[in-house]
C-alpha cells in the first residue's frame, strides 16, 4: 500500500489539478486512464502482456482514483465500507470462508 506522505501528495495534486483544469476535464480524463489500463488488461488476457505500460497505467488510475474522490468528495468510510461489502460477497461465492 501506498504510505501517507503518498496519500497527502495524491490528495493535494489532486486538489490542485481539479482546480487548475476545472473537474470536468479531468472527468474525461479519468475515463481515459481507466480506458488504457483496460487496454493493457486485455492485451495481458490475449497474451501480449507488457508489465511497464501495466505499471504505468496502474499508477496513472491511482491518480485518477484520488481525482475522483476529491471531485466527489468520496470518504474513506465510504470506501471501506463498499470494499468489505465486496470482499464478503466475493469470499461468499467462491466459498473462502467468511
Ligand atoms: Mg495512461
Amino acid at each position: 500500500m501506498i504510505s501517507h506522505r503518498e496519500k497527502e501528495k495524491l490528495y493535494q495534486f489532486a486538489r490542485e489539478i481539479i482546480l487548475a483544469n476545472g473537474g470536468e476535464k479531468q472527468q474525461i480524463k479519468a475515463a481515459e486512464e481507466l480506458g488504457e489500463l483496460q487496454q493493457e488488461m486485455l492485451k495481458a488476457v490475449d497474451g501480449r502482456p507488457d508489465r511497464d505500460a501495466i505499471v504505468e497505467e496502474f499508477a496513472d488510475v491511482i491518480v485518477m482514483l484520488w481525482q475522483i474522490r476529491v471531485m466527489f468528495g468520496i470518504t474513506r468510510p465510504e470506501i471501506e465500507k463498499w470494499i468489505d461489502a465486496k470482499l464478503y460477497r466475493t469470499r461468499k461465492k467462491f466459498n473462502l470462508g467468511l
